[in-house]
């Protein structure tokens, strides 16, 4: 027996008028989905109440975890999923390159990501940032050392005892774009007596400023300026957590399993559960992916490496939801459709193994807010047993829209970590 588990990315979402009040994925033409939902359909709630939903929390579940119990933050996943392991007594931490410039007396922010810096522009400013005698002393007064990746995403690992991180304001980059930053630097937002939470918060805010005097006239930034582009120059720490345990997964449902995705994300939270990760060249996480290199992974992984199961996340319907781009998320989840699900059906059925197949959005990405919600969503399995059974009998299966409005009167399935025992058929 083979297990599949298909993640699309945000597909789920709400009514819109533009669809004649119908969402994306009612609105849609798609075949193998409703093939799989006309196995099995159900809603079930990924993200626990009062978590704020994201992938983060939402596949953490999907993979059999209580985020409620395990979740410490999101950049502590990035780091794993980066190969980056927390020593004891550290903290993870994102750090993004992004773009400030100044305004009355002090500096706004611009852009969370530098102006979409990457590739060779982004490697140098890092380089020569952490390479600046006295930058490079700060950090290391600070305990902060940062892994650098060619885009505006680094991963910081610093040392500290703090506790009470939730005193510290840490702000996320992306939702205070235009405005001045003094307000958002990092500072205690109450009273704590964690001393290495108070020394944590002066620390990034004098690097962030530091990094700053460094940044601002370099030869990379004077170009991007001069050729009308905004400049990366000031790094942004946040989203700090501490080591995470998740339970391994071969020893919690004894199977062996591969996922394949583009995010360090989800490679993170695969990585802690001790499954495997392998890169495919192409994959990207954005509408123009892999998607055969993809699904060739996976097979190959439950068809030549004898795995027992084999993950594929594809990115893309969420990105495309969170430019406000309805067009391409309808895409998106098209190619889900036609280029994931259709083949691993076509494919599993041709080689003659029994398989379990088993399909969801992992949180609905809303066109109308352009961000995550928490609300349940609609998942499918797929059975080959049911569907040769049914054959047999000369009743091929009913067809049943993979949608939120088809899923809206099944039973909803409360807590998304029994989803995977679900799937495995296990109490
Ligand atoms: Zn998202």
């Amino acid at each position: 027996m083979k297990y599949v588990l298909v993640i699309g990315d945000g597909m789920a979402d709400t009514r819109l008028p533009e669809l004649e009040g119908k969402t994306p994925l009612e609105s849609l033409t798609l075949q193998a989905f409703d093939s799989v939902a006309g196995c099995q359909l159900g809603r079930v709630q990924t993200v626990p109440e009062g978590l704020a939903p994201g992938s983060d929390t939402a596949i953490l579940s999907i993979f059999g975890n209580d985020p409620r119990v395990c979740y410490t933050g999101r950049s502590v996943l990035e780091a794993a999923g980066m190969g980056v392991a927390l020593p004891e007594g550290s903290l993870s931490l994102r750090v993004n390159l992004c773009a400030v410039r100044p305004e009355g007396s002090g500096l706004a922010i611009h852009s969370h990501n530098g102006g979409n810096i990457h590739g060779e522009e982004a490697l140098t400013l890092m380089r020569d940032l952490t390479e600046d005698a006295a930058f490079s002393r700060a950090m290391a007064a600070a305990g902060l050392h940062i892994h650098m990746t060619d885009t505006f995403r680094h991963i910081g690992v610093m040392q500290s005892d703090a506790r009470d991180l939730a005193a510290v304001q840490l702000t996320e980059p992306h939702n205070v774009l235009g405005q001045v930053i003094d307000a958002h630097l990092p500072q205690m937002l109450r009273e704590t007596d964690d001393a290495a939470a108070r020394k944590l918060a002066a620390d990034i805010r004098a690097l962030m400023l530091h990094s700053y005097e460094v940044l601002q006239n370099h030869p990379v930034n004077q170009c991007r300026m001069a050729a009308g582009k905004l400049p990366a120059n000031m790094i942004w720490p946040w989203g700090a957590a501490t080591a995470m345990k998740l339970e391994n997964f071969a020893h919690k449902y004894r199977k062996r399993g591969t996922v394949v995705s583009a995010v360090p994300l989800v490679w993170g939270i695969a990585a802690l559960g001790g499954l495997k990760t392998p890169h495919v060249e192409g994959a990207n996480g954005d509408l123009d992916t892999n998607y055969e290199g993809k699904v060739a992974c996976a097979l190959a992984a439950l068809l030549q490496d004898g795995d027992d199961f084999a993950a594929v996340h594809v990115e893309a319907p969420d990105e495309m939801a969170h430019a406000g781009d309805l067009e391409k998320k309808c895409e998106a989840i098209r190619r889900v459709n036609d280029r994931v699900v259709a083949p691993l059906l076509k494919t599993l059925s041709q080689s003659g193994e029994d398989f379990r197949l088993l399909l969801l959005s992992d949180h609905p990405t809303l066109m109308t807010t352009r961000t995550h919600d928490g609300a349940p969503v609609p998942y499918a399995i797929y059975d080959s047993r049911t569907v040769a059974q049914a054959e047999a009998a000369g009743q091929p299966a009913p067809a049943r829209k993979y949608s939120e409005g088809e899923a809206e009167g099944t039973p909803l399935l409360s807590d998304g970590s029994k989803l995977m025992a679900l799937l495995f058929e296990q109490p």
